[in-house]
C-alpha cells in the first residue's frame, strides 16, 4: 500500500530515495513504473521554496514549488511508491547474503527508524550560502535573485543591482544586461575588474559603484535600495547575489563518498558517472543539485529519471545473475 506517513510497509525496499524534490520524485515515478518497491524519505525543504513560482519547466511555468512537488508526490504514490516525511541522518552498506551481488543498505532516520534497501539514490540537493548582509536572507527568492533563467523575465527592464560577493559577479552583470539596460555592479570591496572588464562594463552601459555594501533597504515589503557602508543608498528594484553552493552531502559522506570543489569554483558537489549518476560507492547513485550545482528543476527531474532507469538496470542484472545461478544449480541437481 502506498502511504505518505509510514515507512515500515515493506521490510526491504528495492530502492530508498533520500530527498523528495524534483530529482527524487522523478526517480520514484520511474522506479514505480518499473514495478520496483521504492521509499522516498523527504525533509520537506526544497531549495526553491522561497520563490513564488517555478519558471523554465515546460508546461508548468509559474507553478508554485510546493504545488509542483504535491503533484509529483501524487504521481509517485499512484505508481506504488511510499513517501515519508523525515530526515535521513546516515546510511551504511550491509552485506546481504540473500542478495546475489552482496549489496544492501540501511538508512537511519532522525526519528530512530531504520529502513533497508537494495540500492540507494541520494537527491538531497544543495544549500545556498548567502552573503552575510542585512536583508539578503529575508528577500532571498523574492527580489534577491541569483539565476536569470529563473527570475530574469520577472525583473526585465527594472533597476537591477549586482552584488559583488564573488568574482563571478562580473559575469552576472554582463548576463543580466540581457534583461535590463539598468544594471549597477556593486564592487563591495570584493570584485576588482581588469582593464578589459572595465571596457566591457562601460561598453554595455553598466554602472559601477565602489565601496562596501552594508545592507538592503526594504520599503513596504519590497526591495528599494542598496545601502553602502558610506551611508549612501542606491535605488534598485532587485539584487543579484552569487551564493556559495554546498551539496547536502551528509548521507553520502556517511557512506564514504566525499565532496569536491566544483570546477566553476562556485561550491562543492558529489562527483558521479553519467548518464545514470553512479557515485564512487557501489550501489549508491546521486542526482539533482547534490551533484549538478547548476541544474534547474527540469534538469534535476531529468537526472532523477536517468538515475531511476540506471538503478532498475542494475537490479535487473543482479536478478539475471541470480536466475542463471539458480538455473545452473537446478541443471546440476537433475
Ligand atoms: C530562490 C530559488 C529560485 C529558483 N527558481 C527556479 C526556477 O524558477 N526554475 C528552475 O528550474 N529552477 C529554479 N531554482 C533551482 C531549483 O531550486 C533546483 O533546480 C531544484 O530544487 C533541484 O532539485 P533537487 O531535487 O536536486 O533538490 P531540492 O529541490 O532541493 O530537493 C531536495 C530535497 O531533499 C530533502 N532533503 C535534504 N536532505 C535530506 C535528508 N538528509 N533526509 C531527507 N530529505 C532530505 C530536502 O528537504 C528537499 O525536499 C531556484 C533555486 C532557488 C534557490
Amino acid at each position: 500500500m502506498s502511504t505518505e506517513t509510514e515507512t515500515n510497509t515493506v521490510e526491504q525496499y528495492d530502492v530508498v530515495v533520500v530527498g523528495g524534490g524534483a530529482a527524487g520524485l522523478s526517480a520514484a515515478v520511474t522506479l514505480g513504473r518499473a514495478l520496483r518497491s521504492v521509499l522516498v524519505i523527504d525533509s520537506g525543504e526544497p531549495r526553491n521554496a522561497p520563490a513564488a513560482g517555478v519558471h523554465g519547466f515546460l508546461s508548468r511555468d509559474g507553478i508554485s514549488p510546493k504545488e509542483l512537488l504535491h503533484l509529483g508526490r501524487a504521481e509517485a504514490l499512484q505508481y506504488g511508491a511510499d513517501i515519508t516525511s523525515g530526515i535521513a541522518v546516515a546510511a551504511r552498506s550491509t552485506a546481504d547474503p540473500a542478495n546475489a551481488s552482496g549489496l544492501g543498505f540501511e538508512v537511519d532516520l532522525a526519528d530512530g527508524q531504520t529502513v533497508k534497501a537494495r540500492r540507494l539514490l541520494v537527491t538531497t540537493g544543495l544549500t545556498d550560502i548567502l552573503p552575510d548582509i542585512d536583508g539578503i536572507r529575508e528577500r532571498w527568492g523574492r527580489d534577491v535573485l541569483h539565476c536569470p533563467y529563473c527570475h530574469g523575465w520577472e525583473v526585465r527592464n527594472k533597476a537591477i543591482g549586482i552584488l559583488g560577493s564573488i568574482p563571478m559577479a562580473l559575469h552576472q552583470a554582463l548576463l543580466f544586461r540581457q534583461w535590463s539596460p539598468n544594471i549597477t555592479l556593486f564592487l563591495n570591496d570584493v570584485v576588482e575588474p581588469t582593464e578589459e572588464q572595465w571596457e566591457e562594463l562601460a561598453a554595455r552601459s553598466i554602472k559601477v559603484v565602489d565601496g562596501r555594501v552594508r545592507a538592503l533597504q526594504v520599503t513596504d515589503d519590497a526591495l528599494t535600495g542598496v545601502v553602502l557602508a558610506s551611508g549612501t543608498t542606491v535605488p534598485v528594484d532587485a539584487v543579484v547575489v552569487g551564493p556559495r553552493l554546498e551539496a547536502r552531502s551528509g548521507v553520502l559522506e556517511s557512506l564514504g563518498a566525499t565532496t569536491v570543489e566544483h570546477p566553476m569554483g562556485v561550491g562543492t558537489h558529489i562527483e558521479v558517472t553519467p548518464p545514470g549518476g553512479a557515485t564512487s560507492v557501489p550501489g549508491v547513485w546521486a542526482a539533482g543539485n547534490v551533484t549538478d550545482l547548476t541544474g534547474q528543476v527540469m534538469a534535476s527531474a531529468a537526472a532523477g529519471v536517468m538515475a531511476g532507469a540506471a538503478i532498475n538496470a542494475d537490479l535487473m542484472m543482479e536478478e539475471t545473475r541470480a536466475a542463471v545461478e539458480e538455473a545452473r544449480q537446478a541443471a546440476l541437481a537433475r
